[in-house]
């Protein structure tokens, strides 16, 4: 151990520079040492790291072992992923959905689902997002609705002491949510900061913003979703119904799709899994063996 050596969490990086909190809520700024662009490992917003700082001048000196970690936006120890999902205007899109969720699975990041412009439901349309809803909560994730008075708090109280993400497609109302939350998130997940973003090469920085309790990301762009990065035998890992029912498949390794004794399609059939999931895993599939192999140059 150095002398004066801290450990905090970087809550922005701007420039060769982080601004690192401290357990007491300080904030100091300081420099990566240049050992961590050589080993290709980059200090993260939202990385432990242990540091030195002496009037803002000082070096990282290790970076602690990450829970979890997005590509885009850049960003590591993510509690909660906030998935603002419009159940109108734009209509209802499970495939997307489900996407989110599984790259949020294969990240190793809790989803929160969060149904927005639920007030311009008309009374069928309400029972048909409620039965939507009801089969996400039965596989285990979290849902709030919009609507319901106790909404903004819900979503309030699980933000609480974590950090978390917010993601959702032009429209689902992210933007509002945010600036509800604090004005500060609006302003830089807004319009005008997209605008500025776009066509840059690099993605933009994040930054943790403090709200009450919560540390929330401030990210104009969420594109982790647009690629799966990953082998497509661990496709039906990211489904957590699939994975509760696999092991009665009849062959060790059955993709679900056309092997006899298929525990899953049988699921489907009786309607235990939802046709609409089933979807999802079919075209997922499709487009992971559709997609160029990637490999990996950032983090
Ligand atoms: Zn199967």
């Amino acid at each position: 151990m150095i002398n004066g050596m801290k450990t905090g969490r970087i809550i922005r990086s701007l420039s060769g520079y982080y601004d690192i909190q401290l357990p007491s809520g300080d904030i100091q700024r300081t420099r990566a040492r240049g050992e961590f662009r050589k080993s290709k490992q980059k200090p993260l917003v939202g990385d432990f790291v242990d540091f030195e700082s002496e009037n803002d001048e000082g070096f990282i000196w290790a970076i602690h072992e990450r829970e979890n970690f997005l590509v885009r936006p850049p960003i590591a120890n993510i509690d909660i992923a906030v998935i603002v999902t419009a159940a109108k205007e734009p209509d209802f899109a499970p495939n997307l959905l489900d996407r989110q969720l599984v790259a949020l699975e294969a990240a190793n990041v809790r989803p929160l689902i969060y149904f927005s412009k639920m007030d311009l439901l008309e009374k069928s349309e309400h029972e048909k997002i409620n039965h939507v809803a009801n089969y996400y909560q039965s596989i285990g994730y979290d849902v709030i609705f919009s609507d319901s008075k106790s909404a903004f708090e819900a979503l309030k109280m699980m933000l609480k002491d974590h950090v978390s993400v917010f993601m959702g497609q032009t429209g689902a109302g992210k933007s509002t949510l945010l600036n509800h939350l604090s004005p500060q998130l609006g302003l830089e997940t807004g319009e005008v900061s997209k605008a500025l973003s776009r066509g840059k090469h690099t993605t933009r920085q994040v930054t943790l913003i403090e709200v009450d309790e919560a540390l929330i990301a401030d990210t104009p762009g969420f594109s982790s979703y647009e690629v799966f990065d990953f082998p497509v035998e661990e496709l039906d890992d990211y489904f957590p119904e699939f994975v509760e029912k696999r092991q009665d498949c009849r062959f060790r390794g059955c993709l679900h799709l056309n092997e006899p004794g298929c525990a899953i399609k049988e699921a489907v059939a009786v309607g235990t899994i939802t046709q609409s999931r089933y979807n999802s895993y079919k075209a997922f599939y499709e487009l992971i063996k559709a997609q160029k192999p990637k490999y990996k140059t950032d983090n």
